[in-house]
């Protein structure tokens, strides 16, 4: 059984960028709605309790198809939230570090092209849905990408090293219909030296 994971910080952290009751309904809200949901599927088939959820979301095809579609939003919500929550800190750098910082910086040309081009792809999400920056393990190259809902880039063979939330939830408190400026407030909050401890993990 799948239980709320802890915030690696408080509900406050992240303030003036986030702001304490946006944390708090989104963690102890939000993603505990998609712990009880994948939680209430996997009753369902006790012999998945063993398997990593990473691992059912990277090849959904083989979750049984009475449940596929509630691992896939429950799941994807559980595990995307839990990434996301570690992807942030109150002592952001500011900026991209170490190995990512280089191949983000050759990659999109600058780190302000980079966000500008991050940001776009917020904006464009129709709906709601994530933002995600990738490396392929297989060509060692960043990707980036959008998904709908709560699908992931686990389950396109991606390797994620940033997330971004862009539904209505994760801002609308505090920013209205100003994605935009949401993400914005973000970029303070990143944590690049979780980006980096992810890309060399995926690079080594
Ligand atoms: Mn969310």
């Amino acid at each position: 059984m799948y239980s709320l994971p802890k915030l690696p910080y408080s509900y406050s952290a992240l303030e003036p960028y986030i702001e304490t009751q946006i944390m708090e309904f989104h963690h102890a809200k939000h993603q505990q709605a998609y712990v009880d949901g994948l939680n209430a599927a996997l009753l369902k088939h006790p012999e998945l309790e063993e398997k990593p959820l990473v691992t059912l979301l990277q090849d959904l095809s083989a979750v049984p198809e009475d449940i596929r579609t509630a691992v896939r939003n429950h799941g994807g919500g559980v595990e995307n939230h839990t990434f996301f929550w570690e992807s942030m800190t109150h002592r952001s750098g500011g900026k991209p570090v170490g190995q990512s910082a280089q191949h983000i910086t050759q990659f999109f040309d600058s780190c302000d092209q980079f966000k500008a081009i991050f940001t776009a792809s917020a904006k464009d999400r129709f709906g709601s849905g994530w933002v995600w920056l990738s490396v392929d393990p297989s060509t060692q190259h960043l990707v980036l990408t959008s998904t709908a809902n709560q699908d992931t880039p686990l389950s396109q063979g991606l390797s994620p090293i940033l997330a971004l939330d862009v539904w209505e939830h994760a801002y609308y408190l505090q920013y209205f219909n100003r994605r935009v400026d949401y993400v914005a407030a973000w970029w303070n909050v990143v944590d690049w030296e979780k980006v980096e401890e992810r890309y060399v993990n995926v690079i080594k």
